[in-house]
């Protein structure tokens, strides 16, 4: 396996012996990021393979094959490139960040895991945090050698678009869903729109993806002057996006009569990463937390840290009611936020509860624990109302 070095960094590790015409891509589950990547790696003319969603059987593969204590997104990582290559998949893409974490050794632990297990293939791993769109162009390029401008235009465009809408349809299916009067229709909704994003494939049809899904969520019944108290929901990036991982806590919430806030969507990521910051006019989720966080926290010391504190100090001066901290069993940086949030709790008067998560997590307890928080936030929330 060849290896590309630039400057002083090895940005991919390619393999150039498989043909273009040969290559079968696949790429990790992680919540809706998929229907950008299929969007994307589509428009340039690429054969892909998709794992399963994440589920008990990938879980059970990811543990098997990796070690004891490494970090539950991992695993699952893992289990999804067996899976892929066990479906034909020559080529595993992968994006990557430096940074004080495990995150930044994920691909070198995978790539020897998988080439022990006997597993041929490519890795295309691209680092989004050192060139962002050159990263990602050489990444692309690298797995289908298409020339055509159009076609990454395309691919990006429609991906990008498919991101924004439905992230869109979440943010209105979490407000939605406390307050419907038919129980379910926001979900069937959200479904509906899952698939029509995901068969839209034009580029007109993809630009007019988010005003759709507006006017259709709009049409759904609600009660608006019903009492509900609204939660931040907020932690490690992966168990935040994946539903499998985190127990679809959105949903639990939401027929708990709250209104989630989850602070990490992948369109925001997307938005803030790829973008030129020249292009980036508005303050970004980042400096806003780094600008609440700043009275615990200094600087940034990897993983969402920052953004956990930051988001629960402005969640407390906004009116909020409720933060939930979730994380992966020994997850490097938010452990030091649960730490942290002890305090933050404390002196800025907010409720906040951690939930950790790992493959022991059982639903039963995990509900509980919910209930019990939700219990204490709606009477936080009526006695405060009593008092105004
Ligand atoms: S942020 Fe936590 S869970 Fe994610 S890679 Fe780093 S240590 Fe693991």
């Amino acid at each position: 396996m060849a290896k590309k070095q630039e400057g002083n960094r090895t940005i991919s590790q390619l393999d150039k012996t498989i043909p273009t015409s040969q290559r079968v891509i696949a790429w990790p589950r992680m919540g809706n990021i998929d229907l950008s990547m299929e969007a994307l790696v589509s428009a340039i003319g690429a054969k892909i393979v998709m794992p399963p969603p994440n589920n008990k059987e990938a879980l059970e593969i990811g543990v098997k094959n990796s070690i004891e204590g490494i970090c539950l997104p991992y695993k699952l990582n893992l289990a999804n490139y067996i899976m892929a290559l066990e479906k034909g998949a020559n080529t595993l893409m992968m994006f990557q960040a430096p940074g004080s974490c495990r995150f930044g050794n994920y691909t070198k632990m995978a790539q020897k895991t998988l080439k022990d297990m006997g597993y041929e293939f490519d890795m295309c791993v691209f680092d989004m945090y050192q060139s962002k769109m050159k990263q990602t162009l050489k990444a692309f390029w690298h797995v289908s050698h298409c020339w055509n401008p159009y076609r990454y235009y395309k691919g990006f465009s429609t991906g990008f678009n498919k991101a924004f809408a439905i992230d869109t349809a979440e943010r209105l299916m979490f407000y939605i869903r406390p307050r419907e009067l038919n129980k379910g229709d926001a979900e069937r909704c959200y479904k509906k729109w899952y698939k029509i994003i995901h068969d839209t494939t034009s580029l007109f049809g993809c630009k007019k993806l988010k005003k759709q899904v507006i006017e259709d969520f709009r049409k759904i019944p609600i009660d608006e002057n019903k009492m509900v108290p609204k939660v931040y929901l907020l932690g490690e990036f992966f168990v935040l996006l994946d539903p499998y991982t985190n127990k679809e806590i959105e949903k639990t919430l939401g027929e708990l009569g709250v209104e989630v806030e989850r602070q990490i969507f992948f369109s925001d990521w997307l938005e803030h990463v790829l973008q030129p910051s020249f292009l980036y006019k508005k303050e970004s989720h980042r400096e806003r937390c780094v600008r609440y966080a700043e009275k615990y926290m200094k600087r940034a010391i990897g993983g969402e840290t920052i953004e956990t504190i930051g988001d629960t100090v402005y969640a407390a001066q906004n009116g909020i009611d409720g933060v939930i901290h979730i994380m992966p069993f020994s997850c490097m940086p938010e452990i030091v936020s649960q730490n942290i949030l002890t305090k933050v709790s404390k002196e800025e008067d907010i409720p906040v509860m951690t939930l950790v998560l790992d493959e022991q997590t059982g639903k039963a307890g995990y509900q509980t624990r919910i209930e019990a928080f939700v219990d204490l936030v709606k009477r936080k929330k009526m006695k405060n109302m009593q008092n105004t």
